[in-house]
């Protein structure tokens, strides 16, 4: 096992407050699904909540997929992705 976690996350572009409310049918967040049911995926947990309005961005150390991911530092924000497994090229 390495000591690296899968996952390299960073916060990136900064937004300043949010735009709309946020939305009360989510007080524990959200757990985004990109990868589609039964493919091979990889799930990361994302800081929760954010520290303020920002775009997370996640890439995976095992597969190379890399996502975007917005935030607003609050209740409603997402918590986990899983993004589809992408094989690594040669
Ligand atoms: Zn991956």
């Amino acid at each position: 096992m390495s000591a690296k976690p899968q996952f390299d996350i960073k916060p990136t572009m900064r937004r300043g407050p949010p735009e709309c409310p946020s939305n009360p049918a989510y007080p524990e967040g959200v757990d985004v699904q990109q990868a589609a049911p039964g493919v091979p995926s990889c799930r990361v947990d994302l800081p929760y909540p954010a520290p303020e309005r920002l775009v997370w961005r996640v890439r995976c150390r095992r597969c190379g997929y890399t996502l975007a991911i917005t935030a607003a530092g609050r209740a409603d924000d997402p918590r986990s992705a899983t993004v589809p497994y992408r094989r690594k090229l040669q």
